[in-house]
């Protein structure tokens, strides 16, 4: 669980540390506010992905299902900084699938942690493999890092892209040249 008071402890010191007054007007409540906003951007710590993924319905046919273009939001563990952008998530269900919306909660749930994008990638196909059981499973994330473009070598605008495979799709080129084609 978020120890609130301990990010505001946290916030003051880094405020004061970059040469700031703490006391003055617009920053006497930013502490708090940003206890309160990170209480929510890093909700998924205390998530499973259990929660949404437990609930299958029996399914005939193994065609692959794709979810496409879910929009998240993360946080960089290097620099606590924000990286967004689309994940594209399929598998290939035997006998059961689940509801297309707990696909992006699954998403969901690791994105909000401290995270890097290869693992994040990797978290959801996992995920997906153990609870869906699919005989197969790719995710596929597109990001901007607001590390790389609002410092450092400042690149706006350029995507770091990752994938993640397992079960058929990753001995089946045919099935990853499908779900390139389908998420295109
Ligand atoms: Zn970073």
């Amino acid at each position: 669980m978020v120890n609130r008071e301990k990010i505001e402890q946290a916030v003051r010191l880094l405020l004061e540390g970059i040469g700031e007054d703490v006391c003055r007007e617009g920053l006497r409540q930013t502490p708090e506010r940003i206890a309160r906003m990170y209480e929510e951007l890093f909700g998924g710590l205390d998530e499973t992905p259990r929660t949404y993924l437990e609930k299958t319905f029996p399914a005939c046919g193994s065609q692959m299902v794709v979810e496409k273009d879910i929009s998240f939001y993360s946080v960089c563990e290097h620099h606590l900084m924000p990286f967004y952008g689309k994940a594209h998530v399929a598998y290939l269900p035997q006998g059961k699938v689940v509801g297309l919306s707990k696909l992006a909660r699954t998403v969901e749930v690791f994105a909000r942690r401290p995270q890097i994008q290869e693992q994040l990638t990797a978290q959801i196909a996992d995920a997906l493999m153990e609870h869906l059981l699919a005989s197969g499973v790719m995710v596929m994330l597109e990001a901007e890092h607001l590390c790389m473009t609002m410092r450092g070598v400042k690149k706006p605008g350029s995507k770091t892209v990752t994938t993640a495979v397992r079960g058929a799709f990753a001995t089946d080129d045919r099935l990853q040249r499908q779900f390139f084609s389908m998420v295109k």
